[in-house]
């Protein structure tokens, strides 16, 4: 393996290696070490301190958590050829740090694995371009203004220096990048790329957000994948498709004769997303302005896209679950500020659990949900995602299988973290309140 390493640093000509790893928030941080001490990092990993890095369950007295690095993903900055990125997982006292989200969800594949699964993903990351105006972050551009601004080809073509190198960039990295729209909010865009394993592509959909702030900077620009930054538009989504693989590599959720295209395993799979729906939300939409996507009333464009009850449809944007197409599932609710390894694991327990216990997902949904009356959604025994991010981390607590796949510590920390978000923002006073309370009371 060593050898292997030198022949890339060799013929790539790496100078750098920007040893990585992610926290909670799944925010990458990093090391740089000169490609001259390869060895040694791949011997004994890069140390931090962890109570400095973020949300690790480490304080300023304990050892440094050593982030071990994934040499075989790599990923050699299409901006800086001489530096690579290395994902890492991290290590302490020498032992795997079960706080560490891409140690989560490696156990999680690796339960799937002995069961002969392989999880495929694909992510539709949506972000916004934003410039500082005075103290506020607006959309850049002014003459992108449309109350429908999706597909706007004028608007698009504006921004076409941006997504053409991060198209490039994505190809270069060997992505498969095929398709980069204007989305439904104005300056907000998606670029989509070929789905893999969950490793691989929550390792690409964290390096992803960070390239496009990297090229957004280049442009003088900065990108946001904050789910909703602006009342008025549509938030920023971050879709997950999913399917499983058999040990052939066949797909395991595809039946060409189902009028949905999916097999039996697929409609438990779905069962379990369902049943776990309230407690998966507190992972794929971890943040309290999470929680202000997930709504029916309408931003400018007439529809929010974004999911509000625990159903699906074929492909009808107003679920929560949407078949786009055979073979395959689609989970709407994760949003831009989902840890993707945390949200894999969480999708992928919540999955396994309905094949498990063959949890039946009922009647698929064709309605336009914005619209269905409260007694419609009543009689249909149609159930709410949760409307907080405190109400989301309240089921999640009492979840045992996502919690177990969590591991038990470390979703009572992921809890405790979150709690803790909730009450500093619980603690604030907004524009909103003072508006409506203040001289009425
Ligand atoms: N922006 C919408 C969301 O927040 C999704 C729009 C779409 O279907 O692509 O999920
Ligand atoms: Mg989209």
């Amino acid at each position: 393996m060593m050898a292997d390493i030198r022949t890339l640093i060799q013929d790539r000509k790496i100078r750098y290696l920007l040893c990585s790893f992610v926290e909670l928030t799944g925010a990458p941080k990093a090391k740089l070490v000169p490609a001259t001490h390869f060895e040694d990092l791949v011997r004994e990993g890069a140390g931090f301190a962890g109570f400095a890095a973020g949300d690790l369950n480490q304080g300023p007295h304990d050892p440094d958590v050593i982030s071990m690095p994934d040499m075989q993903r790599a990923m050699v900055l299409p901006w800086r050829k001489d530096v690579a990125w290395v994902p890492g997982n991290l290590h302490v006292d020498g032992a795997p740090w079960p706080y560490c989200p891409r140690t989560v969800l490696a156990r999680q594949l690796e339960a799937a694995g002995q069961r002969g699964y392989t999880f495929h993903v694909g992510v539709e990351p949506e972000f916004m371009l934003l410039k500082k105006d005075g103290e506020e972050f607006r959309p850049w551009d002014p003459l992108d203004s449309a109350a429908k601004p999706c597909y706007d080809l004028r608007a698009l073509y504006r921004n076409l220096d941006v997504m053409t190198t991060l198209l490039e960039y994505m190809q270069e990295l060997g992505w498969g990048p095929y398709a980069n729209d204007h989305e439904d909010a104005n300056c907000q865009f998606e670029i989509n790329w070929t789905y893999a394993d969950a490793i691989t592509t929550a390792d690409r959909h964290v390096f992803f957000r960070w390239m496009v702030k990297t090229v957004a900077e280049q442009h003088g620009l900065y990108a946001t994948f904050m789910p909703k930054p602006f009342a008025h538009l549509t938030g920023n989504g971050a879709h997950f498709h999913m399917s499983l693989a058999g040990e052939d590599g066949g797909n395991l959720f595809l039946d060409e004769k189902d009028d949905l295209g999916l097999s039996q395993t697929a409609r438990w799979f779905m069962g379990g997303l369902l049943h776990h729906a309230r407690a998966l939300s507190a992972i794929v939409a971890p943040l309290v302005n999470s929680y202000k996507r997930l709504i029916r009333g309408a931003p400018r464009s007439g529809a929010t896209w974004a999911p509000v009850y625990v159903t699906y449809g074929r492909s009808n944007r107003t679920q929560m679950i949407r078949i786009p197409g055979p073979g395959r599932i689609e989970a709407r609710a994760v949003d831009g500020a989902a840890n993707p390894y945390l949200a894999c694991t969480a999708l992928l327990a919540a999955g396994l659990d309905g094949i498990d216990h063959r949890i039946d997902p009922g009647e698929a949904n064709h309605d336009n949900l914005y619209e269905l009356p409260e007694e419609e959604l009543r009689r249909r025994n149609i159930g709410f995602l949760p409307t907080t991010l405190r109400e989301a981390l309240d089921c999640l607590q009492h979840d045992e299988v996502l919690t177990r796949a969590l591991g038990n510590g470390y979703a009572d920390y992921y809890v405790r973290v979150k709690l803790e978000e909730w009450r500093n923002y619980h603690q604030t006073i907004s524009r909103w309140e003072l508006d409506h309370y203040l001289v009425n009371f």
